[in-house]
């Protein structure tokens, strides 16, 4: 099933999240970067001079400037695939949880409802020795289930059994529920493209050397799997082949993630009968009779050129090949509950040979991650309560609006935007919900069986439920009070179609929020936060939705020309920037995330000044007031990556590297250059900087 948030890829996050393989990987206990839980979270402070360096040029190179001596005291952990500010903080979040999460699984009359469902769910999860005694029986009436099937007339049905158990849309394709692109306020049924087991499309497309020999790793590791599952090494050897041929097919047919950027590229509601003329072999109702999706009058096929090449290839495949793909998916798919032996296979390819982290997460973080992922309203309702004051919520409200009153008179004075399209634009900025912290109810898991000593069962459960609750969506008025992270995350998102900009509670704390320092390092940082969540309702995705979160243009063609060029101006500065090796940033694919850290920037500047006003600014520790601010905004970005994550992260992440998501900002804000008085012609001046808003 297809989590609301996968179904649009269009998440938009400040930093990067952690792609689910990355997150539950393999399992040999403990490791050197075990430690112990924490109790209460550190302290560091939001401006920390001691991060810098000072003998980098800030106006040749801000970042290195900023954070060259944290790059230095900081190196990547052997469990990261890279660290910066925002892992360190999610880390200590992470340990914090585990302490909660220790003291909840003693089992105890004590214990509330919620302790004793994360506690005995974390307990499971730990009990690697019961994962190892049950060996791969809990895939037995998977496999058996997959064996069983007689045409390919039986692949619909089991399907729609499959997938509510998946994470994802690992098998064939995905299904689930999500807002219906041309009326935000209706949730109807979604059907897209998936089916793979590389990161991305292009890993099957590109002809470079290096995206050769993943290939040819990928079918290693495919075999690898097959065989301890119990198959020969030839006859595993084989199947790897078909599978990769099969995915190779379907890669294929898929759209690009910069076209994924397109919402219209993805908008196509059919009707029943029209998504059966898709895949004449392929019978919906086996599917939606075994899914029990409630209603599925309508449903918004996200890649139809994919569902046809899914015809065309159950036509060109015996049954044997479609068992053979199953097999490799289902396993895939559950291999971190699995013994050490799928674990440690899974982390070795997924991890380590594709982002380059040295060792496996040690088991506690993997199961703190695991509870987050499938209780997170909670473990997060146990994180609130210790960790977030009220005051920090209403101050984090509080510069919020100023952030919004900010945009506000930008939009009124805008030079190039007509008075018709600014009455739109001030519409949608108006009707944007700030939601900060956490949800104000919280989901109630008391349904999902757990089990102490069964893991496995544990986390298929926690997934229908997941499911069950996404496709129960359908037919039914959109809730606007749902997030799509929870608490104890350290990152912010904007979600076009909710027109909502979300900020866990995770990410307002020191080093990123810090109620005990001054106004400068706090605009800097989380003001440009807020500032970015709010400019990606403006980037070139979210400007095609409209107030009330519909798919809808508002524009006026001369505006949106002018938009165009002022953004082209904006891709064509980070497609320089190289990421590592010949790999240059692909700036259409970026486009939304680097427009926002510009318009974000100079939003929470410009909040600053307007707050600070009436105030007699001095320098602090050597810094002028405006140098402390851009100071701030670099320091959240502090960090370094794995040249095998950086690789990843060309094809895969809608961010640009840390370094160019500081100076690529910098370097169009005169009033940068200004504070630390660089002259034209030195690297963080364009001569010509771009600005849309
Ligand atoms: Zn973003």
């Amino acid at each position: 099933m297809v989590p609301k948030h996968f179904v649009f890829y269009y998440i938009t996050v400040r930093s990067t999240l952690f792609p689910l393989f990355l997150c539950c990987g393999a399992g040999v206990l403990g490791a050197q970067t075990n430690g112990s839980p924490l109790f209460a979270l550190p302290y560091s402070p939001s401006l920390d001079s001691s991060s810098m360096d000072r003998s980098v040029d800030p106006c040749t190179d801000f970042y290195h400037y900023a954070c060259g001596a944290w790059i230095k005291k900081n190196p990547i952990p052997p469990d990261q695939a890279r660290w910066d500010v925002y892992s360190k903080l999610t880390e200590d979040n992470e340990r914090f949880l585990w302490g909660i999460l220790v003291a909840a699984s003693k089992p105890g009359a004590s214990r509330n409802v919620v302790e004793t469902e994360i506690g005995d769910y974390f307990a499971a999860c730990m009990d690697q020795p019961a994962v190892e005694k049950a060996g791969i029986a809990p895939l037995k009436s998977e496999l058996e289930a997959i064996a069983a099937l007689h045409t390919l007339r039986d692949l619909p049905a089991y399907l729609g059994r499959q997938h509510l158990g998946m994470a994802g849309n690992g098998m064939l394709f995905g299904f689930g529920s999500s807002q219906d692109y041309e009326d935000s306020s209706r949730v109807i049924a979604f059907a897209d493209a998936g089916g793979l087991g590389l990161p991305d499309r292009d890993y099957y497309t590109k002809t470079d050397a290096k995206s050769q020999e993943t290939r040819q790793k990928y079918v290693e590791h495919v075999q690898h799997m097959l065989e301890l599952l119990g198959e020969t090494p030839a006859m595993a050897k084989a199947h790897a082949q078909i599978v990769m041929s099969i995915e190779t097919d379907l890669a294929k047919a898929s759209l690009t993630r910069v076209e994924k950027r397109d919402p219209y590229k993805l908008f196509h509601k059919l009707t029943p009968a029209q998504l059966q003329a898709l895949t004449p072999s392929f019978r919906w109702d086996g599917y939606f009779e075994t899914s029990r999706a409630p209603d599925t009058s309508v449903i918004n096929v996200s890649e139809p050129a994919y569902f046809k090449e899914v015809e065309k290839l159950l036509a060109a495949h015996p049954l044997d090949d479609w068992k053979t793909y199953l097999r490799w998916h289902l396993v895939h798919s559950k291999a971190s509950f699995l013994p050490a032996a799928f674990d440690n296979a899974n982390f070795d390819f997924y991890s380590k040979y594709l982002r380059g982290v040295e060792q496996m997460p040690p088991r506690w973080k993997r199961c703190v991650r695991r509870v987050d992922g499938d209780l997170g309203e909670a473990l997060g309702q146990e994180f609130v309560a210790k960790t977030f004051a009220p005051a920090t919520k209403q101050s984090a409200l509080k510069m919020t609006k100023e952030i919004e009153a900010s945009m506000e008179s930008e939009i009124r004075q805008l030079p190039w935007m007509g008075e018709e399209t600014k009455q739109r634009a001030l519409e949608k900025l108006h009707g944007i919900v700030n939601k900060i912290g956490y949800p104000d109810k919280w989901r109630d898991y008391s349904s999902i069986q757990i089990a102490r000593g069964d893991y496995f069962g544990n986390v298929e459960r926690a997934t229908v439920f997941e499911s069950r609750r996404e496709l129960a969506k359908i037919g039914k008025p959109v809730d606007r009070t749902e997030w799509g992270m929870t608490p104890p995350t350290v990152n912010a998102y904007y979600d076009p179609q909710m027109n909502d900009i979300n900020f866990p509670a995770g990410v307002l704390q020191p080093p990123l929020f810090d109620p005990k320092v001054d106004d400068a390092p706090n605009y800097g940082d989380t003001g440009a936060t807020i500032g970015h969540e709010l400019t990606h309702g403006f980037d070139d995705e979210g400007r095609q939705f409209d107030a009330k979160g519909d798919l809808k243009d508002w524009w006026t063609k001369s505006d949106a020309e002018e938009f165009e060029k002022r953004a082209k101006c904006v891709s064509d500065q980070y497609s320089q920037y190289t990421v590592i090796d010949d790999i240059k940033i692909n700036g259409k694919l970026t486009l939304g995330e680097d427009l926002a850290d510009l318009g974000g920037t100079w939003l929470a500047y410009l909040a600053w000044k307007s707050e600070t006003k009436d105030q007699d600014l001095q320098p602090m520790d050597g810094f002028t007031p405006d140098q402390r601010f851009f100071i701030g905004m670099a320091q959240w970005a502090c960090g370094d990556e794995r040249p095998e994550s950086k690789r990843a992260n060309a094809i895969t992440n809608e961010h640009s590297p840390d370094e160019y998501r500081i100076n690529g900002v910098v370097s169009n804000m005169p009033e940068f250059g200004k504070a630390f008085a660089c002259r034209v012609g030195q690297p963080m001046v364009h001569s010509q900087p771009c600005r849309v808003w």
